[in-house]
């Protein structure tokens, strides 16, 4: 009987189409009990970001009679944003490829936990389809044949280098001797999972440069969503930016400062 072509029998990967963005931790605050001032805001990092001002001035009377906001609003007009490097967001990222998390990676200001391909199998993993190539028929069967046939290189590598390590005793050691060769055939395109930390100032830059229309449309849909997400979490701090509609459908955030 005639052999089948290899990626007419081997599995096709799932398909990812959007990435999950979860926050997982946000900045708490204790007011001192001796420090006599008073704010408006019920959001923790906004009181954090309003203590760390008025404390550079003494200024705990609010003599200006400043809402949290407008507290905040003055910092932001005047530059003054080591004040809210004191806040912080945590998000679990998923649903996005390694070209994009290589993009991520290099916004020097955050921290990142990212999933190991020297410790967990690629065996299985999904890709993450760009919507201009899923929607073209003909671009989508290239795509996931091409897929297809990196993750079944990436199998039987690893099934072949297993063996060829199998007399390293350690069982950890010999998978991530075979994971770590074998991986070199994964396309851009298979998923990876992160935890990116930053403080506010951090993700306004992150934002500003990465929900712009120039960013790949990727890491563009990653911005945007962190965006909304802090919008909602602290509006004091991120209720400038204004997320809008391109006209090919994906989306954009921009703000009128120009020093991030
Ligand atoms: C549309 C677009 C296209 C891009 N194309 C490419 C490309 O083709 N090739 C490529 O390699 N990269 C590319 N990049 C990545 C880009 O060059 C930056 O590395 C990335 O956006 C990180 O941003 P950042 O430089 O502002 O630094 P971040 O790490 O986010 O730091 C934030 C800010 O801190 C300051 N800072 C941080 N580190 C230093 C430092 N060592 N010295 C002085 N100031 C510092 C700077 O003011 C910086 O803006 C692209 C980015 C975008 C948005």
């Amino acid at each position: 009987m005639e052999k089948m072509p290899e990626s007419q029998t081997a599995e096709v990967p799932e398909i990812v189409r959007a990435p999950e963005i979860r926050l997982i931790a946000f900045t708490e605050f204790s007011h001192p009990e001796d420090v006599p001032w008073e704010t408006d805001t019920p959001v923790a990092s906004e009181k954090l970001i309003e203590y760390a001002g008025r404390m550079c001035y003494q200024s705990w009377s609010n003599p200006a009679g400043r809402t949290n906001r407008e507290y905040i609003a003055n910092m932001l007009d005047h530059g003054h944003l080591s004040v809210i490097e004191h806040a912080s967001a945590s998000f679990s990222i998923r649903g996005v490829s390694r070209s994009c998390t290589h993009e991520l990676v290099r916004h020097r200001h955050f921290s990142f936990s990212q999933v190991s391909q020297r410790y967990v199998s690629e065996e299985d993993s999904r890709m993450v389809e760009p919507d201009c190539i899923a929607e073209d028929p003909e671009c989508h069967r290239i795509f996931v044949e091409a897929v297809t046939k990196a993750r079944e290189a990436y199998r039987e590598l690893y099934e072949r280098l297993a063996g060829k390590f199998e007399d390293v005793e350690s069982r950890t050691l010999r998978r991530k001797l075979a994971r770590q060769a074998a991986r070199s055939v994964l396309p851009n395109a298979v998923e990876t999972a992160l935890v990116m930390t930053g403080n506010f100032r951090a993700w306004r830059h992150f934002i500003r440069m990465r929900a712009n229309e120039h960013a790949d449309v990727e890491i563009r849909a990653v911005a945007v969503e962190i965006c909304r997400q802090l919008q909602q979490l602290s509006p004091a701090v991120f209720g400038d930016f204004t997320i809008s509609a391109l006209e090919d459908g994906t989306e954009v955030a921009s703000t009128h400062y120009i020093y991030e």
